[in-house]
C-alpha cells in the first residue's frame, strides 16, 4: 500500500471512504433540465444596475456576521411570521447539516427520518454527521404512509423530521394533515422540518403557522426562484430553537457577494415572481403535453418539476442524452419510482425540445 493509501485508511472514516461522492452531470452544450433551475435571466438593465451593487463592495472584509439587514428583509418580504427570525445557509444544503449537527448527539445515535424517496441530501447529511437514517416508503401514488410514518416515529423515535413540501422527486404536496399529525407525534421529543424548497410554485406554505407549533422548522432556499448560483438558505422556527442552530453555524456562511445579490434579488423580488409565475403556467402546458403521449403517466407536481413514467425510463434517458437534452433518471431510486424521470419545467422553447426529444425516443421504442 503506498503511504497516501494507507493515510486515507488511517484518518478517513470507512463510510465516506465507501460512498460515491454527489454525482452533478456535466451539462455543457446539453438543454439543461436536471436540477430544477429557473432557466430566466434578470433583465438586462437589472443586471447592469447588479454589477455595478457588487462593484461597491468590500471584498477585503468579513461579511457583517449578524447579517441583520438581509435577515430583516427575508422576513418582512418572504412571508415569515411577526416575532420570528431566520438563520440563513449556504443554500439550504447547509441549513441541513447545521439542523443535524445541532441535534447529532456524542452518546448515542439520534435518528434521522424522511419518507423515502426524497431529497438525498437528507440521508448523507444524517450519515456525516454520525446520525442513522430511517427511511419510510411512500404509497405508490407517491403519497405519505402515515400509518408507517407515525410507527416508526414511535419505534425510533428520530430528533429530526424531513418533509420535502413539495417533495423532490416525485413533485407532490403530502396532505396537510398527515404533517399536522407527524409534527404533533413528534411532540417534545422530535423536530419536523418542513422544507419549502418549491414553495414559489406550489403557493402553499408551513411559514404561517409558526407560532402553532414549538417543534416546526421552516426551511426555504433562493434557489429555485432564480438565485441557484448565489447559494442562500433560510430557515425559521420558535426563536429560543432557532438560537440553538445559529451556535452551529460557521460564522461568515453568507459571503458579501451573496448579501448584497439578495438584497438586490429583493428589491425586485416582483420580477422573480413574475418569472415563477410564468413557469407556473409551463408547468400546465407541459404536463397536458406530456399526459397525451402514449404511455406516459405524468404525475400531479406542484413544484418547477415533473415527475413521469414511460415503459422504458432508461432507454428514454440515453436516447434525450443524444440529444443534447439533459433530466434525471431517478427511476433507480426506489421501487416507487421505477421507469421514472423527473424533468425541470423550463422555458417555453426548452419545453418543446424536451418534447420533441421524449416524443421521437418513446417512438423508437416501440
Ligand atoms: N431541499 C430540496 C427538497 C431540494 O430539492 C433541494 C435542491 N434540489 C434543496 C433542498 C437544496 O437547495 P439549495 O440549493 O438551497 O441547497
Amino acid at each position: 500500500m503506498s503511504s497516501l493509501d494507507s493515510l486515507i485508511s488511517n484518518t478517513i472514516r470507512s463510510d465516506v471512504r465507501a460512498i460515491k461522492g454527489y454525482h452533478v452531470a456535466d451539462a455543457s452544450g446539453f438543454v439543461k433540465l436536471d436540477a430544477m433551475e429557473n432557466p430566466y435571466h434578470l433583465p438586462a438593465h437589472l443586471l447592469q444596475e447588479l454589477g455595478q451593487r457588487l462593484a461597491a463592495v468590500s471584498l477585503n472584509r468579513y461579511p457583517v456576521a449578524s447579517y441583520a439587514t438581509l435577515k430583516r428583509r427575508v422576513c418582512e418580504q418572504l412571508g415569515v411570521p411577526d416575532g420570528y427570525d431566520v438563520i440563513l445557509g449556504n443554500g439550504s444544503d447547509e441549513l441541513i447539516s447545521i439542523l443535524d449537527m445541532a441535534c447529532a448527539q456524542q452518546d448515542r445515535r439520534a435518528v434521522v427520518l424522511a419518507p423515502t424517496p426524497s431529497f438525498v441530501m437528507y440521508q448523507r447529511s444524517a450519515q456525516f454527521a454520525g446520525m442513522d437514517y430511517v427511511g419510510v416508503a411512500l404509497k405508490a401514488d407517491l403519497s405519505l404512509d402515515l400509518p408507517a410514518m407515525l410507527a416508526a416515529i414511535a419505534e425510533h423515535k428520530p430528533a429530526l423530521v424531513y418533509l420535502s413540501y413539495p417533495n423532490n422527486p416525485s413533485g407532490n404536496l403530502f396532505a396537510e394533515s398527515d404533517i399536522v399529525a407527524i409534527i404533533a407525534a413528534l411532540g417534545d421529543s422530535g423536530i419536523a422540518v418542513v422544507d419549502e424548497a418549491y414553495e414559489p410554485f406550489a403557493q402553499q406554505s408551513f411559514m404561517g403557522r409558526l407560532p402553532e407549533f414549538a417543534n416546526l422548522v421552516v426551511m426555504r432556499t433562493v434557489s429555485k426562484l432564480g438565485l441557484a448560483g448565489i447559494r442562500l438558505g433560510y430557515m425559521s422556527a420558535a426563536p429560543e430553537l432557532l438560537a440553538q442552530f445559529d451556535k452551529v453555524r460557521p460564522p461568515y456562511n453568507i459571503n458579501v457577494l451573496t448579501q448584497a445579490a439578495a438584497e438586490f434579488a429583493l428589491d425586485h423580488l416582483d420580477v422573480l415572481n413574475e418569472q415563477a409565475s410564468a413557469l407556473r403556467a409551463a408547468r400546465s402546458e407541459l404536463a397536458q403535453a406530456l399526459a397525451a403521449l402514449p404511455g406516459v403517466t405524468v404525475f400531479p407536481s406542484a413544484a418547477n418539476f415533473l415527475l413521469i413514467r414511460v415503459p422504458d425510463a432508461d432507454d428514454a434517458y440515453v436516447k434525450l442524452l443524444a440529444d443534447k437534452v439533459l433530466i434525471k433518471n431517478v427511476s433507480k431510486m426506489h421501487s416507487v419510482l421505477a421507469n421514472c424521470l423527473r424533468v425541470t419545467v423550463s422555458t417555453p422553447e426548452e419545453n418543446s425540445v424536451f418534447l420533441a426529444a421524449i416524443t421521437a425516443s418513446l417512438a423508437a421504442q416501440d
